[in-house]
């Protein structure tokens, strides 16, 4: 046992269906302390009846395995060789990445060749400098790749004659059949019947047992989750029925099974711990007895931070079935990734839980495979710090300490120890050494076999079990590119063991004297030192989630009540008359009201986060969301108007001063919707006043609440109370006064298109000064699909684009484009992932957290979309809806998907969860540009692997926002300036650095310093 302090966190209350008995609860918070931790690790190494690791000792060990394996490498198709031969970082490394992860997906001939041109145009295959070609692509393709550069067409390129087509079919043949070869080096069968053949088969047969994983992405829909299950049992089955008598002596002796909880159900998330109760467990239970009843093992593989909770939960309502109907059985094993910073917390737990239940386990310890994705995650959310260790030295130390703690638990654990690391595996036999401790080391099929070749010569050698993928190449591709980038980074060991330019001084590091500083800067640093990044939270941990939850249940006064026309023009009179004295005011005052108000926002996130989801229907993690944009303007906007608003000296002529001031317009009219009540309100409320101008401030009728919350702060925070006036009302009436009146120096408007051209010609009918108008509207946003693109990715993103927030953001997804060849597969797809969301109220404490798609924001707009849904239904073939409850169907739209025939069918934004799909074919210029032809420019998704046509789209696109191979919303501010051309808005773009200029006046100011008495610089020499 450790003694790393692993803190209980509170118990949240009205949460969905708790499993039965939750050891999470001592996991403690997954961010910690990183160099407090490793301390504790140190500290803690050496304890116990494990002897204190020695560093010569574990050196002196792995050198020898190191020299053999150097001295003969493996063979070219190994993961160490391939690294070596096309490190990731280089051009021919990246195509060669792309091509296994895409090509074999690809259906259609075209894009095939595109896919292949591009990624081979980019790379230089036969370019060693001994004109030799390559040896393994070479060896692989019979040259085929070599000779495809000089016969493919570039994407879009005018096909170049029938010849250089069938050359280019035939290249593209080949290639394929050099990726499925590649395929079949880190895949071990296509059927588990082959794997298992193949595994038994091998010169090496006896040597090592095999962990088979049915390999794939998670399932996005219940039936991928239902083809992986039973893929599962299938494998089950065959293992079993290779044995003598269909079961094994032990667990330990035997191949065995590893599984993805998140293949086998869409929703293995902590947010639906209802379905993962109802459903995935007793879906992993008939794994689970199926396993014991041969007498296998069956490993849980460790995922996502976000799931360790839960992960924990089903073991141990695995557990304490096992303890009752299969007593005997010591199979049942998940794996811990040590790169967590509650890595030894988790060990700690699993083993007190095993006690408890009288329940032997056989725990994987590995290192952990979604470490970028862990940082990328922790650094988008603003989390406090990482979840992971962010020094690879750490994690090493954090995983012989979680070793430690498993050797010492042989009463109820069986270690497996799954590394490629020659320095930790020495590690592990010098702390095994003494302790007569059972334990076995495990390696990935087509990885390490060199090390553990040497490893095994030993006496003594503890048993090796290999992790083989089992599945179509097709499938499995992507997962050899995680192999590839996981090993293919600077500090892992595969990578270094492959370079011979890495010496064992670095190879074999001790991690044992850690360095006393972390590289990675915080999420809160990620801007750099000019400003913080907002705070957010995590909503998978109970502790930060509850504070928001209690929020919800807290009673606030919500009326707001309007301001009379006659009310507005009074405020504007007395804007005018403040705004001298505003704009005298120093700008780094200015600034810091912004700065206090930023940090005012942040410490009220729970109530604020609670006014959204009451005032505008938003879940909890929208809420979020939106606070975090708030504060992000205020901070960005306070650091834009330090960098612009100085003065400018210009050059000219000697004897002369030039500077150019921007100063304040006067009295802003800042008109903004209810969909962003919060964010977009305080974007456009504190631009205009850090640059020096007063506002008159209307939020749209729905939410005035939410914008009186930013008055109230910023006034707190210091603004004089004069320069700011809500006025809440209808447009027709307050929105009008306050644009046609004529102090009116500028107006800053989101909203629709029709809206904005009412402000316009209000405006341009005005006899006084000619004044800016910023107007964001909406958009007839698209995302164009290839048959390149993986679905689950698009179907991720289409989802998240087009239903998150009931639909109703500018940015949302509105048209689908799906590239023929693969249409009816996604479509597929996307109807089983419509049907997996779940709607509901955000207001309500006990399913806030659980709520996919809240409300849409009222009645009119209810009836608005209800009625666009019955011409749907005649015009268009409904692709599926998500489920509606009965007691939501006056408040809610459920989210639909509709096919129509062409991209013009389209004409006009709806505002809601409505997506229309179209299918595409032919040159993807012509989709293109019947997109630009729906005249609006907000935002474009691109889905391909093809990069020259990514490219090619965002240049053709006339939108606003690209965003490519990824969802298209949640601009972030400073990062994606947001807004669009066309129909979609005037710019310049929100949080984007030319924003705040807009909103300024010019001066020039211009000194003859020559006038009186002449030109004394020039007289001194100087220009
Ligand atoms: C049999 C087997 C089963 C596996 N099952 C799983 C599983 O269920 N779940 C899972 O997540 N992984 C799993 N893995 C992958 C494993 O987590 C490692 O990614 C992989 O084994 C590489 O680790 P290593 O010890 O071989 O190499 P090493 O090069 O010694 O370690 C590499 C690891 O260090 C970590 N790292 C890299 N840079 C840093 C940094 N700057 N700061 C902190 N840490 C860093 C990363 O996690 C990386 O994977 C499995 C591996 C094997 C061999």
């Amino acid at each position: 046992m450790t003694s790393i302090p692993c803190s209980a966190a509170p118990a949240v209350s009205g949460e969905p269906t708790p499993l039965p008995h939750a050891p999470a609860d001592t996991l403690g918070p997954p961010v910690l302390d990183e160099m407090q931790l490793v301390s504790q690790l140190l500290a803690q190494l050496g304890r116990g009846a494990v002897p204190r690791l020695d560093w010569s000792d574990v050196r002196r060990r792995a050198t020898p395995w190191v020299n053999a394996v150097r001295a003969h490498p493996p063979a070219f198709w190994a993961m160490e060789s391939l690294l070596q031969e096309y490190p990731i970082s280089s051009a021919e490394g990246l195509a060669l990445m792309r091509l296994a992860e895409a090509l074999l997906r690809v259906p259609d001939t075209a894009t095939a060749i595109a896919l292949t041109a591009d990624q081979l145009g980019r790379a230089d295959f036969a370019g060693h400098p001994d004109g030799s070609g390559h040896p393994v692509l070479s060896g692989l393709a019979d040259q085929a790749i070599v000779w495809s550069r000089k016969l493919l067409p570039g994407d879009g390129a005018d096909p170049a004659g029938l010849l250089q087509r069938l050359g280019a079919q035939t290249v593209v043949k080949a290639t394929v059949r050099a990726i499925q070869l590649l395929g079949r080096q880190f895949v071990l069968g296509e059927s588990i019947e082959s794997a298992l053949q193949r595994g038994h088969g091998s010169p090496r047969a006896g040597q090592a047992l095999h962990s088979y994983d049915m390999l794939g992405e998670g399932a996005r829909t219940d039936a991928d989750a239902q083809r992986y299950l039973q893929a599962y049992r299938h494998a089950l089955e065959a293992i079993s029925a290779s044995l003598p008598g269909g079961r094994a002596s032990a667990p330990e002796a035997a191949d065995g099974i590893s599984i993805k909880l998140s293949a086998l159900d869409p929703r293995y998330e902590a947010a639906r711990t209802d379905l993962v109760a109802e459903r995935l467990l007793p879906r992993v239970w008939t794994l689970v007895d199926a396993a014991a009843r041969a007498n296998l093992n069956l490993t849980l593989d460790a995922e996502e931070s976000d799931r360790l909770e839960v992960s924990l939960q089903v073991l141990d309502a695995l557990m304490r079935r096992v303890a009752a109907e299969h007593p005997q059985w010591g199979g049942l094993g998940l794996a811990v990734q040590a790169y967590q910073l509650r890595a030894t917390c988790t060990v700690d737990a699993v083993v007190r839980q095993a006690r408890a239940r009288g329940v032997r386990l056989m725990v994987r310890l590995v290192k952990g495979a979604y470490w970028d994705s862990e940082v990328k995650r922790a650094q988008e959310l603003g989390l406090s710090g990482y979840p992971v260790f962010t020094e690879k030295d750490h994690t090493d130390l954090s995983y012989l300490v979680c070793a430690q703690a498993l050797l010492a638990a042989q009463d109820v654990v069986y270690p497996q120890f799954a590394t490629h690391n020659a320095a930790t595996i020495a590690a592990l036999l010098e702390m095994a050494r003494t302790t007569g401790a059972r334990f076995e080391m495990q390696r990935l099929h087509g990885m390490g076999e060199g090390v553990y070749a040497q490893v095994m010569q030993a006496e003594a050698a503890p048993p090796l079990r290999v992790y083989a993928p089992v599945g179509r190449h097709r499938d499995l591709l992507a997962y050899l590119v995680r192999r590839l980038l996981e090993n293919g980074a600077n500090s892992s060991f595969v990578h270094q063991l492959a370079d011979p330019g890495t010496g064992l001084d670095t190879l074999l590091r001790s991690p044992l004297a850690p360095r006393a500083h972390m590289k990675l800067p915080l999420p809160s640093h990620l801007y750099g030192s000019a400003r913080a990044n907002a705070r957010g939270i995590d909503l998978a941990v109970a502790a930060q989630r509850l504070p928001l939850l209690q929020a919800l249940t807290r009673k606030s006064d919500r009326t707001v009540p309007d301001v009379t026309p006659a009310q507005a023009a009074a405020a504007m009179d007395r804007l005018h008359a403040a705004q001298p004295a505003w704009a005298a005011t120093p700008l780094a005052e200015r600034c810091a009201v912004l700065r206090r108000t930023a940090s005012a926002l942040e410490s009220d996130l729970p109530h604020l986060v609670a006014l959204l989801a009451h005032e505008g229907g938003k879940t909890l993690g929208d809420g979020v969301a939106e606070v975090r944009e708030a504060v992000d303007f205020c901070r960005y906007y306070a650091e834009q108007a330090e960098r612009l608003l100085a003065p400018q000296v210009l050059p000219g002529p000697t004897g002369e001063h030039n500077e150019l001031r921007l100063h304040g317009r006067g009295v802003f009219v800042c008109i903004s919707p209810w969909n962003f009540p919060l964010a977009i309100f305080t974007g456009q409320v504190v631009a205009a006043l850090v640059t020096g101008n007063t506002v008159a401030a209307k939020p749209a009728e729905q939410t005035p609440a939410s914008a009186r919350a930013l008055v109230e702060r910023l006034v707190q925070a210091g603004l004089p109370p004069d320069t700011i006036a809500l006025l809440p009302g209808r447009g027709e009436t307050v929105g009008t006064t306050l644009v046609g009146h004529r102090h009116c120096a500028g107006v800053c408007f989101t909203g629709s298109t029709a809206v904005a051209r009412t402000i316009a010609r209000t405006l341009a009918a005005q006899d006084g000064p000619i004044v800016p108008l910023i107007a964001e509207t909406g958009g007839l946003n698209a995302m164009v699909v290839d048959s390149s693109a993986l679905p689950e990715q698009v179907i991720d993103a289409v989802v998240t684009s087009a239903f998150r927030s009931a639909g109703q953001r500018c940015s949302a997804l509105r048209l689908l484009c799906v590239h023929e060849g693969i249409a009816d597969d996604l479509l597929e797809m996307l109807a089983g992932a419509l049907r997996e969301l779940r709607l509901g109220v955000p207001a309500q404490p006990d399913e806030s957290w659980s709520v996919d798609v809240g409300p849409v924001i009222d009645a009119e707009a209810h009836a608005h979309l209800s009625r666009h849904l019955q011409r749907l239904e005649h015009d268009a073939r409904l692709i599926a809806r998500a489920p509606l409850p009965a007691a939501l169907q006056s408040t809610h739209i459920a989210p639909v998907a509709f096919e129509l025939a062409r991209v013009g069918d389209l004409k006009e934004e709806l505002f809601g969860p409505i997506l229309h799909v179209v299918r595409w074919t032919g040159g993807v210029d012509t989709l293109v540009d019947e997109i630009n032809a729906l005249g609006y420019g907000l935002t474009l998704g691109v889905h391909t692997r093809i990069d020259e046509r990514a490219q090619r789209i965002a240049a053709r696109a006339r939108v606003g926002n690209v965003y490519i191979n990824r969802n298209m919303i949640g601009a972030v501010v400073g990062v994606q300036p947001f807004g669009g051309e066309g129909l979609s808005g005037t710019g310049p773009k929100a949080g984007g650095p030319h924003y705040l200029l807009r909103l300024c006046g010019e001066q020039t100011v211009t000194v003859n310093t020559a006038a009186a008495g002449g030109n004394a610089a020039l007289l001194a020499g100087h220009s």
